[in-house]
């Protein structure tokens, strides 16, 4: 086991990209294999030390930045192999593999892992934490469709075994020998059906890895992960199709997504939604962005019988003329060198905001609500209406096959008092209809102060419960989702 206890040493742990200060931490251990972490786990419990885990700090609302006690860093756990089961062939893997690494050794042997957050370099055991997506959750849904099984440290550092079948809630209750057979009572409140990433999973009868995925480290630490792994398709083909006004883009993904539901030809995995100001930022990087765009969406299909692409082009084409896009401008790419290429573009501009953002241009305010899908176009009017009225700078982008945008609201240090009450009246109405306040960067600190108004506060009461079961002494990532 690595310890780092120089302060120099540390501070690079002591930071994410939520722009949370003031992180405090004695020391920094980075154990090297599973039995090294759950012999620490039971030792710093035993002796009350509050223990925060970290990944590779790509997170966006603070989850590893440790308030104080040590840190626990996965960086090391590395090891991943592809197994064989009557479920077919998966990938069992320590949580320190970053998703690029995954995603080399899976495409070396002819299979991808189908959630792809943007970020590839996190750790596959924080984005477990998380219960990440990316683009491709519209078809494959998030990190929580995607794991098969799961282990987890306990305080005791005994590592409670999961999969989708074993332990589950008989109902809203459950009994674990791990915790000498003490009931586990799930919370009551009703999951927004909607790509969502905010506090305990709870659903009737549900397994007990599902309410793991998603609670940011604050029940134990997750030591392996059982990933569910899909054949390389023959072909990806992804293109921008650029709209002058925005509701005609709008209007494109409603068609898509009612034509998807008959066709078997046309099935895009991703679907993904830039703004008009979106587009201006990008022209920095990107001056070969048509003059006229007003919207701009990416569609991405895999191709799996190459008989049927002329028809699935064809297709496309159709619906996008119908819904008044700039055709002649359309980028098209079908091979990996040009996929590559859309990949770094659609990647600049989270990281030209955030690189902003470091460099204290301007304070970042980033919405990640989704919203169920009859409420796409009144949520995107509504946010427009506002932001004009604010007249804050803002980009808007994001996920618009699962109606979950990114609304980044650039305020200057005397505009930040409007930008906060802006970016909360958000969270209030996409929870009104129906929606989330996170649907994949999840609360960590940053968040939680807005969780009450998606599970009011009975609901957060039925989250500490869950907390005490797993953590009486609320030592794992403390101050993260809720506080005791
Ligand atoms: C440019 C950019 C784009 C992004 N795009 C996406 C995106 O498309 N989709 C998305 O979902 N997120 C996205 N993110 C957010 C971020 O990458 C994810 O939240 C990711 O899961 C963080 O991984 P990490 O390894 O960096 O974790 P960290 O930031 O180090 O930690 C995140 C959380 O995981 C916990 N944790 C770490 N390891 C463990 C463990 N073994 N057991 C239990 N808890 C643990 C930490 O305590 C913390 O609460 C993006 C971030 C950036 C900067």
């Amino acid at each position: 086991m690595i310890i780092k206890d120089d302060k120099d040493m540390i501070l690079s742990y002591l930071e994410d990209n939520s722009g949370l200060l003031n992180g405090q931490a004695d020391m920094v251990y980075i154990p090297e294999d599973v039995e090294e972490c759950s012999g620490l786990i039971a030792s710093l419990y035993e002796k009350s030390v509050p223990m925060t885990f970290s990944g590779a700090g790509t997170g966006m609302t603070g989850g590893r930045i440790p308030t104080e006690g040590v840190i626990l860093s996965n960086e090391l756990l590395k090891r991943m192999e592809l197994i064989e089961n009557k479920d077919g062939v998966q990938l069992k893997t320590a949580p320190g593999m970053r998703l690029e690494e995954i995603k080399d050794f899976l495409n070396r042997k002819g299979y991808f892992f189908p959630v792809n957050p943007t970020e590839e370099s996190a750790t596959v055991g924080a984005s477990a934490s998380n219960n990440s997506s990316g683009s491709w959750t519209y078809m494959y849904g998030s990190m929580r469709d995607n794991i098969t099984g799961m282990e987890l440290i306990t305080r005791s550092g005994i590592k409670v075994v999961m999969t989708k079948e074993n332990p589950k809630f008989q109902g809203d209750t459950l009994f674990l020998k791990e915790f000498f057979f003490q009931t586990l009572e799930r919370p009551l409140y009703q999951m927004p059906e909607v790509k969502n990433a905010a506090g305990y999973f709870s659903k009737k009868d549900m397994a007990l890895m599902d309410m793991i995925i998603g609670s940011e480290g604050t029940l134990g630490f997750i030591s392996t992960l059982t990933l569910r792994v899909l054949p390389l398709p023959a072909k990806v083909i992804e293109c921008i199709i650029f709209f002058e006004k925005e509701a005609d883009a709008v209007d494109f993904v409603i068609q898509v997504r009612s034509y998807k539901k008959k066709s078997n030809v046309l099935r895009p995995r991703a679907l993904e939604f830039f703004n008009k100001d979106a587009l201006l930022f990008l022209k920095e990087q990107h001056s070969h962005i048509p003059e006229k765009a007003g919207a701009a969406i990416i569609f991405e299909q895999e191709v799996f019988d190459l008989s049927l692409e002329d028809e699935m082009l064809e297709q496309l084409l159709f619906m996008a003329d119908n819904s008044k896009a700039l055709s002649d401008d359309t980028w098209m790419a079908d091979t990996p060198e040009r996929l590559e290429n859309l990949r770094l573009f659609r990647h600049s501009l989270p990281s030209l905001v955030n690189e902003k953002f470091k460099r204290k241009e301007f304070f970042k305010l980033s919405t990640d609500s989704s919203v169920p899908n009859e409420h796409l176009s009144s949520l995107l009017t509504y946010y427009n209406a506002e932001i004009r009225r604010s007249g804050l700078p803002s980009v808007i982008f994001g996920h618009i096959g699962n109606n979950h945008f990114h609304v980044n609201l650039l305020a200057k240090e005397d505009e930040l008092e409007k930008a906060r009450a802006l970016y909360k009246s958000f969270m209030e109405k996409a929870v009104s209809l129906g929606g989330t306040i996170s649907a994949e960067h999840g609360i960590g600190k940053l968040k939680k102060k807005y969780l009450p108004i998606l599970y009011g506060n009975q609901g957060i009461e039925e989250m500490k419960k869950v907390k005490r079961y797993f953590d009486p002494k609320n030592l794992f990532n403390k101050g993260n989702l809720i506080d005791l």
